[in-house]
């Protein structure tokens, strides 16, 4: 990486990276053009850095909305204060703190921004008003780095104000 690079952070499962829980990917052309046009793209996939295999057990947030735990759906495997620690050491690396933006996959229990089902606790019908576990340390940890949640991504009007406001902030 140079000095010039503007760099976008992206849930990995957007580039095509086979990371998902279920063995899949969630790729985004837009997402990969991103490429073309300048952009320097960082993939994190928190729950495979985590240490979690591919296909693994699907996880989900369980509690308050303030502050769910992150909960394997059959096991009952906490994975909040492993989440927690990752995410502050992973967003604390050097490269991280040069990034200008963030994409993050929607409705995931660790990249969601706001979507994501919660449940009060297992077994009863959820919400859907949760933030995934490393987003919220992102959202935390850089309050105003532009993020663009992956249900957006569609929307024209969105995909340009995030890329304005990644390019704002890298002249910032
Ligand atoms: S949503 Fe995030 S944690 Fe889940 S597969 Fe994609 S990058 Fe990994």
């Amino acid at each position: 990486m140079n000095e010039t690079q503007i760099i976008i952070g992206v849930s990995s499962c957007l580039l095509g990276e086979v990371v998902r829980y279920d063995g899949g990917n969630s790729r985004n052309e837009w997402v990969l053009g991103l490429r073309e046009n300048g952009f320097t793209l960082l993939p994190v996939c928190a729950e495979l850095e985590l240490g979690m295999p591919v296909p693994r057990e699907k996880i989900c947030l369980v509690g308050d909305a303030g502050n769910p735990k992150l909960i394997g759906e059959d096991t009952g495997r906490d994975w909040t204060d492993e989440m927690i620690a990752f995410a502050h050491k992973r967003l604390g690396r050097a490269d991280m703190s040069r990034m200008s933006g963030f994409i993050l996959k929607d409705k995931s229990p660790s990249c969601g921004i706001d979507n994501v089902m919660r449940f009060s606790s297992l077994g009863e019908v959820p919400a859907q008003d949760g933030t995934g576990l490393f987003a919220r340390i992102l959202l935390q940890l850089y309050p105003n780095l532009p993020v663009l949640d992956s249900r957006l991504i569609d929307d024209e009007r969105e995909r340009e104000e995030f890329v304005k406001g990644v390019l704002q902030y890298s002249h910032g």
